[in-house]
């Protein structure tokens, strides 16, 4: 079938030849009025030659690109990807008895711009955020049925949040039914998903390898957890024998879900719930703990808010590392994207320096691999993280 073309300025061609996967709106010079969003076109040099298929809408990334061949973008294509997206989850080892929770698909690291696919014991959750992968969702839908098989129970679409406003779009199940709250295991430990009513597609996968870690260090440990949202920290660290938790978030609906968690899983140490603000909560701690885990919701989302961001993460850590117990640790974390491990890292020493305090970096933590950089694509890192123990 024949695709709408469009054409890009002379030495705009250069990132699409390094494969980056956007287009810019600036970088277009052909008409663009007869293109609908969510068109499939095909990105051509000013001399009209093929360079890439993607997704247009009407936005400041123009076109997210699917192929950098003449590939129709069909069943076929959708089956392609996500079978190779499912693949690396497989080859990860990421579905065991023991763990069931992990990300399909990450948007450009899995070459499929503006697409997040989060799998929770048997159920997909589909989060578009692009009007193009909206519109392709019967492909996925039907492209995650053949590459699960049995393993999959119900497909369920989010993207009303993700969507612009002039889509109408409901949340709902495309494939298959499930009950929520819905049981899976991360990593040994049960957790209550709820993708209706919960933040994003319900749990924050991304940190699973840094809450393993976090349980390495637990053992007779008193730990606060700040934003915590479900829980994901403290239940690792009771798990793995920390003698007390206090799990701290300005959400009451997030307490509850902790609250929830922690009572299904049997453990023997003790948590208790804080509703609060972290930042206000952090400038005088009640108690000596032996580590901190500061995990914010991304302070910058934009460029512009880089600033401001920095001087909220210098706060937060500064409050942690002035208080927190003689040897002990805190686990930092930044998801904002246009804050880089460099400047975070630049920003939690200058943190030590406000606290006076000696810091020592033992480990610098990342985003883990179900949630693949595309090498073509850096902006694809987001989520940084140090662990540093306080002389
Ligand atoms: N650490 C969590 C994910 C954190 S998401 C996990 O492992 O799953 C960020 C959380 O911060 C959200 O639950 C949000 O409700 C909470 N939050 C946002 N602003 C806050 C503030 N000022 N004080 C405390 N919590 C806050």
């Amino acid at each position: 079938m024949s695709v709408k073309s469009v054409q890009i300025r002379k030495g705009k061609e250069q990132s699409l030849l390094r494969k980056h996967p956007w287009v810019f709106s600036g970088a277009i010079f052909s008409e663009i009025s007869d293109i609908e969003d969510g068109d499939v076109v095909s990105v051509e040099d000013f001399k009209g030659r093929f360079l890439a298929k993607g997704h247009f809408q009407h936005a400041t990334i123009s076109v997210r690109i699917l192929s950098f061949e003449d590939s129709e973008i069909y069943q076929e294509f959708f089956n392609k990807a996500i079978k190779n997206a499912v693949q690396l989850r497989m080859n990860l080892g990421l579905l065991n008895p023991n763990n069931n929770i992990f990300r399909i698909c990450h948007g450009e690291g899995d070459h499929l711009p503006g697409l997040i696919i989060d799998f929770y014991n048997g159920v997909a959750v589909i989060q578009c955020h692009s009007i193009g992968m909206f519109r392709s969702i019967d492909f996925i839908s039907k492209a995650l049925q053949e590459a699960l098989g049995s393993n999959l129970k119900a497909v369920y679409s989010k993207s009303s949040d993700t969507l612009p406003e002039r889509i109408e779009s409901k949340d709902e199940y495309i494939f298959g039914n499930c009950e929520t709250p819905h049981l899976a295991t991360e990593n040994g430990v049960q957790y209550q998903i709820d993708w209706v009513k919960g933040q994003k597609t319900g749990f924050f996968i991304d940190q699973r390898d840094n809450r393993n870690l976090l349980g390495k260090y637990s053992f007779g440990k008193k730990i606060l957890n700040t934003f915590c949202y479900s829980g994901g920290f403290s239940l690792q660290a009771l798990n793995q024998n920390a003698s007390l938790v206090h799990s701290l978030d300005s959400s009451k609906k997030a307490i509850e879900l902790t609250d929830a968690n922690v009572s299904i899983n049997k453990f023997k140490g003790q948590h208790a719930s804080i509703v609060a603000d972290a930042m206000e909560y952090m400038k005088e701690l009640k108690e000596d703990y032996d580590i901190i885990v500061l995990d914010p919701p991304a302070f910058a989302k934009h460029r512009d808010k880089r600033h401001k961001a920095i001087q909220g993460y210098k706060r937060l850590n500064a409050h942690a590392i002035r208080q927190i117990k003689s040897g002990g640790l805190i686990f930092t974390f930044s998801c904002s994207q246009v804050v880089d491990k460099y400047l975070f890292t630049n920003t939690v020493i200058a943190a030590a320096i406000e606290a006076r305090r000696n810091v020592r970096i033992l480990e610098q933590l990342h985003q883990p691999a179900d949630h693949p950089i595309n090498a073509f694509h850096p902006e694809g890192e987001y989520l940084k993280g140090l662990v540093i123990q306080v002389d």
